[in-house]
């Protein structure tokens, strides 16, 4: 029986999630590939291929319609779509500028117009083709990945969480980051990750994004009352990998 053909593509987006890919080096990775052929990583290997897929892992946000044909001829050739990382799941960091004005400018200065740095507005690729399977994360949690991939691999149906950070944090019996003066977004991010940063020290800043109808108002009074930000800023802060994510729970 021939292996399941895995592959890899990649739109708008720092292909960090593929990157993260490459840094396995451990057992569970290395037994994948004795199950699977990855036929297309533009990240790891030059062979590109137009044949049927069993599993499509598609990277990055969808910004140009010029897009649209690649994404749907993936789609066309894939039994099963995965959304893979944030930029492909709810635009992610990409979406950060669609809430801003003049950011080419602010950029590129006199060189904004050039033609290679036309796009839309950033938008998860479920707005071009239909996924099956979300991966979150900025970049991907690689665990969170093999066990969706082995899942499928399986005829099992993954599962995605959609409960928050502070589920996995409590787990691990990290000190709450408002006890240590700071702040976080744990209350409303999805897990997944097994709450790493919290665990480091760090805030929670959602790069999984939220969980399904967050309550964001919530949140931001937490921010305000408990870690002092303005009312200004605690608005703003939900909007870094979340931003089209919001707009839908809103
Ligand atoms: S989700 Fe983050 S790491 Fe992954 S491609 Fe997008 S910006 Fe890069
Ligand atoms: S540190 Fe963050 S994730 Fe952990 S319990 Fe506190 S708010 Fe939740
Ligand atoms: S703890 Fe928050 S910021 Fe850190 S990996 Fe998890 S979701 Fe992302």
């Amino acid at each position: 029986m021939s292996r399941p053909k895995v592959a890899f593509f990649d739109f708008t987006c720092c292909e960090g999630c593929q990157i993260e890919f490459t840094n396995y080096g451990d057992v569970a990775f290395l037994e994948l590939l004795k199950h699977v052929d990855v036929v297309e990583f533009r990240e790891a290997m030059s062979e590109k291929t137009t044949d049927p897929i069993d599993i499509a892992l598609v990277e990055g946000s969808f910004t140009r319609e010029a897009d649209r044909a690649k994404l749907e001829s993936v789609r066309e050739r894939a039994k099963i779509v995965i959304a893979y990382g944030q930029c492909a799941t709810t635009a992610g960091i990409n979406a950060l500028k669609n809430h801003q004005n003049d950011y080419k400018e602010f950029v590129y200065g006199d060189d904004a117009g050039q033609a290679n740095l036309a796009s839309q507005k950033a938008l998860p690729i479920s707005a071009a083709i239909k996924v099956d399977y979300m991966a979150y994360g900025c970049p991907v949690n690689k665990y969170e990945v093999l066990q969706i991939i082995a899942h499928l691999l399986h005829g099992k149906e993954p599962v995605i969480p959609n409960y928050p950070v502070c589920v996995e944090c409590k787990r691990r019996e990290t000190v709450c980051r408002y006890d240590e003066a700071d702040h976080c977004m744990g209350q409303v991010a999805r897990a997944g990750c097994t709450a790493p940063c919290p665990a480091e020290g760090i805030p929670c800043e959602a790069c999984r994004g939220f969980v399904d109808q967050p309550n964001i108002r919530a949140l931001e009074k937490v921010l305000v009352e408990r870690a002092g930000f303005s009312q200004k800023r605690a608005a703003e802060k939900a909007l870094m990998f979340t931003a089209n994510s919001l707009e839908a729970t809103q």
